[in-house]
């Protein structure tokens, strides 16, 4: 079957219908599916199987059969620990059928076939009966539901349904609970993802301090989960005011309620500060007596060794509506609300304690809907936008007409006090021109700067009064991008609107670099490295689905994470591959390089990482990458705000020996019609080379 996919492309700026076989979209989910991380998480695996086999032969002890419901059995794993602990029968569910399919063939090549059945539907829709999918209802719930948030991927309404139809009263539940924990802290940088500060221009005539509108100050930002790293965030970045304290717990043993309710504790700060951000991660006991648990505590509150790395389940960040200033010993109330797949809070004073429902959070003022939380971190970096002053004060003269393009940027803020004659933006949504018109009025720039709603190409002479544009700006910022590389998208709307520039148009940034450096990385080579066996049952079925997955479109494709969450070590130097000059038009040949990269570190070569920089002036230079050459270690450290482009080689290649540096060759094509770049890495050792060898992990 053929089905017409429409997928924008970021970098040209268009929407393109595609014709996509069936496979396309279930080949981009499992390609980027959690499902190694997790074969990967032994932690995980280990306490699954612990809790399994004690649940086993809870029910054996009892004299009972044991039957197993394992919903959402992904490659079969959980049900095949059951059915090695003993258990008589195993009902494997799970709803997407590539994984129902891949889960048959693991079973039957670990020999499992006549004790696990599974069963290609959503749980709601299983049957039991006779002449039903399970015979009969079972009596171990197995499952693995859980995201960051815990219920975010539904584990509530699905063991709701489970309790009511498909498990017998007083069944042994494998996790048997799960508990949420908070933590209050104070801490500018996650703040600066939900708030924008006042933003500081040295102008000509002084300082001037730009503010959001109150609007945007009392919006409760967007209901979305914020997950992170937790541990990346070094411990100067924020003061906890609380202790650890557990906010709600589930015993999935018993009857579970999905319907929206609240919880509620007292929180004593154990120092006084500004209350901000409420941290949040949760563990599960695998038995009743709590003695199999494994947890997603960040290191501060971390009472087991050794610590998991782990990417499926990782901590999450939630905002308060406004900051909360409080004293140490004071009496708080912290109320968790949930409906069935989201959790938000709300921080109360005990003396002024009111309704206890609060309304799930929905962004009033469309700056959150515009700005994501990263990009609310990169408005907020005073140190960005002092580059981009010093930037825009060498290139602006008084008779300046300035035109910014960019998504919601501050850029034609900062054009207009540093003395532009006459402020254009050019916004490519409704929601970023509202956004900016509101935030010129509290400003009182309404005036000064004129919005336009109009895409490049439809650019006419009125929109601009008739005047042509002399220098023409953008960060370049674009809230379609998702690789680097997708801000090219700057070059082509400046293609675009070429005929209303002056012949001596200044350009900023006058071009951008992409750069390229190979790494090995401490754990995120993990999500996409094949398992072989896991917990003793051969799983590699699945490793051959991911790579063929990967290597659905032939040229694999880069991947964008922020790095600053994943560490890193550089294995060769930095190196500019491509350059893309802004002061031209976008040629119509192909910009293309080849070349070679020296291994200079001894490490496993994981894969490439690639960023752009932007040369907004003489001698300023803002990088969305690296932001300082790495150390002699090859310690690495990336810009905050930005996600990078990685790509993960096929096969990694160890590095021993220094003196005689191993080579990595590359191909990189930046195809300006399309506007794609695809690349290809080879090592250009073989594998007898001394003291190096290609691994295939
Ligand atoms: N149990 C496996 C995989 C866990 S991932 C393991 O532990 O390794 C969760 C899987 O559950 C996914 O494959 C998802 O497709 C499936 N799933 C989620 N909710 C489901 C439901 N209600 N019914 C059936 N499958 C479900």
């Amino acid at each position: 079957m053929k089905t017409f996919c429409g997928r924008a492309n970021p970098t040209i700026g268009s929407m393109e219908w595609l014709e996509e076989g069936e496979d396309y979209d279930y080949h981009q989910e499992i390609a980027r599916s959690r499902y190694a991380d997790m074969l990967h998480d032994k932690d995980r695996n280990v306490k699954y199987y612990q809790g399994i086999r004690a649940a086993v032969s809870r029910v054996k002890e009892r004299g009972e059969k044991a039957i197993v419901l394992d919903i959402g059995t992904g490659t079969g794993l959980l049900s095949m620990m059951a059915a090695s602990a003993g258990a008589d029968f195993c009902y494997a569910i799970e709803v997407f059928k590539p994984m129902a399919n891949a889960a048959v063939k693991i079973v039957e090549k670990n020999g499992f076939s006549d004790k696990i059945k599974v069963i290609n539907k959503h749980s709601t829709e299983v049957t039991v009966g006779p002449d039903g999918d399970m015979q009969c209802r079972a009596n171990i719930l197995v499952t693995e539901l859980f995201d960051t948030e815990l219920i975010g991927e539904g584990a509530l309404p699905t063991y709701e349904h489970a309790h009511k139809y498909l498990v017998q009263e007083g069944c042994e539940a494998v996790p048997h609970r799960a508990r949420v924990y908070v933590q209050l802290v104070e801490s500018k940088r996650m703040w600066s993802w939900k708030k924008l500060f006042p933003v500081r221009v040295e102008a000509e005539d002084g300082e001037k301090i730009l503010v959001p509108p109150s609007e945007m100050e009392n919006c409760p930002g967007v209901p979305s989960v914020c997950d992170i790293q937790l541990n990346q965030v070094p411990s100067s970045d924020f003061t906890t005011l609380s202790d650890v304290v557990t906010m709600f717990s589930v015993d999935f043993s018993k009857p579970v309620q999905s319907a929206s309710t609240y919880y509620r504790v007292q929180l004593e700060p154990v120092k006084s500060g500004k209350a901000q951000i409420v941290l949040s991660w949760w563990d599960i006991d695998m038995d009743p007596s709590g003695m199999i648990n494994c947890t997603m505590a960040p290191y501060w509150a971390l009472y087991i060794n050794p610590f998991q790395w782990r990417d499926h389940w990782m901590q999450c960040v939630y905002f308060l509506q406004n900051e909360e200033p409080v004293l140490q010993g004071e009496k708080l109330l912290l109320t968790a609300c949930r409906d069935e797949y989201s959790v938000w809070y709300n921080l109360q004073k005990e003396e002024h304690k009111a309704d206890v429902h609060v309304e799930s959070p929905v962004c009033r003022c469309r700056a959150h809907l515009l700005w994501n939380r990263p990009r609310f971190g990169e408005l907020n970096d005073q140190n960005r936008t002092r580059q981009y002053t010093m930037a825009l004060r060498k290139v602006l003269k008084t008779d300046s007409v300035c035109l910014c393009i960019s998504d919601g940027s501050l850029l034609p803020v900062l054009a207009h006090y540093l003395g532009a004659k006459q402020v254009f933006t050019l916004e490519n949504s409704g929601v970023s021109c509202s956004v900016m018109d509101k935030f010129f009025k509290a400003n009182h720039l309404e005036d000064k700067i004129k919005i336009l709603e109009v895409r490049p190409e439809l650019l006419k002479p009125s929109h601009l009064e008739d005047k042509k544009i002399s220098v023409l700006v953008g960060e370049p910022f674009f809230t379609t991008s998702l690789l680097p590389w997708h801000n090219l998208y700057f070059w082509y709307a400046r293609t675009a609107v070429s005929t209303h520039l002056a012949s001596d148009v200044t350009v900023l940034p006058q071009s951008a670099s992409l750069h390229m450096m190979v790494v090995e990385f401490q754990d995120l080579w993990r999500i996409r490295s094949p398992c072989g066996i896991c917990e003793g049952f051969d799983v590699q079925t699945m490793d051959d689905m991911i790579k063929d997955s990967l290597n659905f479109r032939e040229s694999k494709e880069a991947e964008p994470h922020p790095l600053w969450e994943y560490p890193c070590k550089s294995l060769s130097d930095p190196q500019e591959v491509l350059t893309f000059d802004f002061t031209r038009t976008v040629p119509q040949h192909c910009l293309s390089t080849e070349g070679s990269v020296n291994l200079l570190r001894k490490g496993k070569s994981h894969g490439a990482v690639l960023w752009m920089e932007y040369h907004l002036a003489a001698d300023i230079s803002v990088s969305t990458g690296l932001m300082q050459i790495p150390n002699e270690k090859g310690n690495c450290e990336w810009n905050p705000h930005c996600k990078q482009a990685v790509y993960f080689f096929s096969s990694v290649i160890e590095s021993e020996i220094l003196s005689d540096p191993t080579a990595v060759t590359y191909a990189i094509n930046f195809d300006t019609k399309t506007g794609e770049i695809a690349m290809d890495f080879n090592s250009a050792l073989d594998e007898q080379s001394i003291g190096v060898s290609v691994l295939y992990v």
